[in-house]
């Protein structure tokens, strides 16, 4: 969708967008995906013939600069994008894995959608993305999804802020107040309310642990805050808060 035809669209219709995360938010991070997922990418370092260290190292290095190990591969090992996502996020037993929560199923069904849209912002590549929406029976209460295009190598990915801009050009909105955000990655979160995206929430299943560039984290409250940040990010750790923190949104 061009840019002019977004801008068009929204002449005519002025509702918000709320975007939610997939990876870890709709889903919780106890389902041990990240680590299936940290396995995966692991051994995908070795097979381009990587010591266990180097492959551990690069792993971590590549995902804390640009917030995702496979852009570090494309740009230092000429890895294919598509030819990674078959081996790490298809080759993952997510059937296995997850499975539908009729309570965020009911969560999305009363979101009154006279007064927002709703749309996934993902950094995983569409198949992944529409598999997790649909094993989780929430693939008809997305509008659209934003994803990493691993096609066109266009690897762009939270938090680069141009992603960000991206993700309002392809839903068609140009007002960041009228952005409503929930993402279970702390920096994520922090780069949309940086940017002016006015309802941030940090999803934070706070003790749990998870893997991130291939280390097993626990995950704690990073800001410190308890219920609402300095920035103005709420903090919540059960998807079911999310009709106290946005009242407006629902039905
Ligand atoms: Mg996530």
């Amino acid at each position: 969708m061009s840019t002019l035809i977004s801008s068009q669209i929204e002449t005519k219709d002025g509702r918000p967008v709320v975007f939610f995360d997939i990876d870890n938010t709709l889903y919780s991070t106890s389902s041990k995906i990240s680590q299936a997922m940290g396995v995966k990418i692991h051994d995908y370092f070795v097979k381009l013939g990587l010591s266990e260290q180097d492959a551990s190292d690069l792993h971590h290095k590549y995902y804390t600069q640009y917030g995702l190990a496979l852009a570090g591969l494309v740009r230092h090992h000429d890895v294919d994008p598509l030819d990674f996502d078959r081996n790490c996020d298809q080759a993952l037993p997510l059937e296995e894995m997850i499975s539908p929560n009729p309570a965020h199923r009911k969560l999305f069904q009363d979101i009154d959608r006279s007064k927002v849209r709703v749309w996934a912002l993902t950094n995983a590549y569409k198949i992944h993305a529409e598999r997790v929406l649909r094993i989780l029976n929430l693939r008809d209460q997305i509008e659209g999804v934003v994803y990493c295009d691993y096609e066109a190598k266009d690897l762009c990915s939270k938090p680069d802020p141009t992603y960000y801009h991206k993700a309002m050009s392809f839903a068609s909105i140009s007002d960041p107040s009228k952005c409503y955000f929930i993402d279970d990655n702390w920096r994520n979160v922090a780069t949309a309310r940086n940017l002016g995206w006015a309802h941030c929430i940090h999803f934070c299943e706070r003790g749990q642990e998870h893997v991130e560039g291939g280390k097993v984290l626990k995950i704690s409250n990073v800001s410190g805050a308890t219920k609402k940040t300095e920035q103005g990010i709420t903090v919540i750790n059960e998807l079911e808060e999310l009709r106290d923190v946005w009242p407006e949104i629902f039905k």
